[in-house]
């Protein structure tokens, strides 16, 4: 059994699989984090004493425990997908447009302790994270010719890690990429229409639902959305509108419910790998146009030709399931 559901907030279809029961021996085994590694590794970049081996810091924020010691620290990713451009160059027109690739691609090393996973990682730890992505966030969408900002995270090599030590990276587009400017447009236009935030509308309808909710705090609300693509696809969402990361305030709230998601993530289904991405308006977006919000992508499924073929994703695990899972 299987159904098509509507994305409302991406103009898109979905399809679910229903009716099978989510069988815990067809998910992709764990790999957020690989066993028996160091907790320092001569080797690794990202240790403390090998700082010279990465570009010189944008931030660093100091352990408070140890206060001649970083707990979080920021720096130019030495093998950008994009870099700063001085003097930006457009695009020719024809058919083999291009652009220079003007912005920002940087590494926030999320910990001094080499086999660190996040979900071990006590709130105010998580929170000096978020705060270094807030800061970075800030400084990437001021640039000038940057348009999108980025904050995301891969854990685990299916995630597509290249070093197994803990960080996020930041990537600054000279361009709104075209799902999240079609995301903008609807909800838009779902503003014109009712007067109200379509993300707002959503979070309040699975509040209401209760089904698909993971778990609520008096500011966030955490669900897996009714369309979700991919099995355990779970949305952090500020329960007040927001449109924007760079005005979050509250990233003590946000820490707590983010380690908990993480934690029952890795209860529920053996510590999968997993992407999150923290999705925010457009800088010069009006403010009911969007509603920032984290969202975690487990890596429970492979997508397949179909979803390569027709950019349709399918969802072998409804949310109903998954998330009653990961209430316990
Ligand atoms: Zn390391
Ligand atoms: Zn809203």
């Amino acid at each position: 059994v299987s159904e098509l559901r509507y994305d409302v907030t991406a103009g898109e279809w979905v399809i679910v699989a229903g009716g099978r029961g989510a069988r815990p021996q067809e998910f992709i085994p764990g790999g957020a984090f690989p066993e028996g590694l160091p907790d320092w590794s001569a080797t690794c970049p990202f240790c403390p004493g090998n700082e010279k081996e990465t570009p010189p810091p944008v931030l660093s924020l100091p352990d408070p425990q140890q206060p001649d010691r970083w707990l979080v620290r920021a720096f130019p990713n030495k093998y950008p997908a994009m870099v700063p451009d001085p003097e930006p160059a457009e695009s020719t027109g024809g058919l083999f447009q291009s652009r220079a690739g003007t912005g920002g691609h940087e590494v926030i090393v999320e910990t001094p302790i080499h086999n660190q996973p996040p979900a071990d990682f006590d709130d105010r730890h998580l929170a000096a994270v978020l705060r270094a992505y807030r800061e970075r966030y800030l400084n990437l969408t001021a640039r000038p010719g940057v348009r999108y900002v980025l904050p995301f995270k891969n854990q685990g090599e299916q995630a597509g890690i290249s070093l197994s030590h803990p960080h996020s990276q930041m990537l600054a587009l000279p361009a709104v990429p075209e799902r999240e400017e079609r995301r903008v447009r609807i909800a838009s236009q779902y503003h014109e229409q009712t007067g109200r935030c379509l993300y707002c509308d959503v979070a309040r309808e699975e509040l209401a639902t209760g089904e698909r909710v993971v778990l609520q705090s008096e500011q966030f609300a955490v669900f897996q959305p009714f369309f979700a693509s991919r099995p355990a696809e779970t949305w952090i969402l500020p329960k007040a509108h927001q449109a924007s990361f760079s005005n979050a305030d509250d990233l003590d709230a946000l820490a707590a419910v983010l380690g908990a998601v993480l934690r029952r993530l890795r209860e529920a289904f053996g510590d999968p790998a997993y992407n999150y991405v923290i999705h925010s308006a457009p800088p010069g977006t009006a403010e009911q146009s969007y509603h920032w919000h984290l969202r975690l992508l487990p890596y429970l499924a492979r997508p397949a030709g179909l979803e390569l073929g027709t950019g349709m994703w399918v969802n072998p695990f409804p949310p109903e399931e998954t998330a009653r899972r990961m209430r316990g």
